[in-house]
């Protein structure tokens, strides 16, 4: 029992859930150690959403909403920390949601499908074809997925993967604590912000903006300054960490 009020009791809760997960075969354990990274990086901005973060969420919706074919990808730390954060997002947004593992297995592939079905969100199904230009399985995923998509939503993606994507000419979102990874730095937009408290703004954006406030948001940003703005308070944050 973690008791409440321990300073860090957010934070002792999901890792006893992700544990939980990597037991039943949900989480990987290699995604413990990417739950680690993302830590780190949550703890040195805050544990909050700053201002730059939040301005990316509000445009991550503007770019959701027009899409023809948005698509969510949702990896087993995303579905372990996210699920009923994701059937909101999926209602709000009218993306497809497709289960896309880095190591993948069809058991997995199915017991993360269950999980995301349990908490109401559509999955979809079908064979998986090696569509994207990676070796190995890495390349599979479903051409009414993410194949024909137009705007994917990759929450905790591998950095190759998401270079694969934009390859593609998809407009990619990233949610990557990290701003120096790849996957921040090669997404067309990266929210610098928690998955649990990023899924969340993004749906209540999808539910407030309208088309035209979305055309014109996603018209015009400017990723590499949204990408600056979350180094500098890191930064900002380091420099009066002992004050
Ligand atoms: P890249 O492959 O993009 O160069 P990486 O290899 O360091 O980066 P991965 O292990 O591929 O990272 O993916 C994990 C990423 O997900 C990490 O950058 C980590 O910061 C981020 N991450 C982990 N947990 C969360 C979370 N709950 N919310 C947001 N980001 C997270
Ligand atoms: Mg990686």
């Amino acid at each position: 029992m973690i008791p409440e009020d321990h300073p860090r009791y957010r934070s002792l809760v999901a890792r006893e859930h992700l544990a939980r997960c990597a037991r039943e075969g949900i989480v990987v354990p290699e995604g413990l150690a990417a739950h680690g990274r993302g830590e780190a990086f949550d703890y040195l901005i805050g544990e909050k959403t700053s201002p730059a973060a939040l301005s990316a969420e509000r445009i991550a919706a503007a770019l959701l909403l027009p899409a023809s074919h948005p698509v969510i990808s949702v990896n087993g730390n995303t579905a372990a920390l996210a699920a009923g954060l994701l059937a909101d997002l999926q209602d709000a947004s009218g993306a497809a949601v497709e289960v896309n593992l880095f190591h993948r297995t069809a058991g997995r592939v199915e017991k993360i499908t269950r999980l995301l079905e349990d908490h109401g969100v559509r999955v979809l199904s079908g064979v998986p074809e090696r569509l994207l230009p990676l070796s190995h399985d890495r390349a599979l995923c479903l051409k009414d997925g993410i194949g024909t998509a137009d705007v994917v939503l990759v929450p905790l993606e591998d950095g190759d993967r998401c270079q694969a994507l934009c390859a593609m000419k998809k407009t990619v979102i990233a949610i990557d604590l990290n701003p120096l990874s790849r996957t921040a730095r090669s997404a067309d937009l990266t929210i610098v912000d928690e998955l649990t408290r990023a899924l969340p703004a993004i749906t209540r954006f999808c539910r407030e903006l309208d088309r035209e406030e979305a055309l014109a948001l996603s018209a015009r940003f400017d990723n590499r300054e949204l990408l600056r703005e979350a180094v500098c308070e890191i930064i900002r944050r380091l420099e009066h960490a002992l004050d």
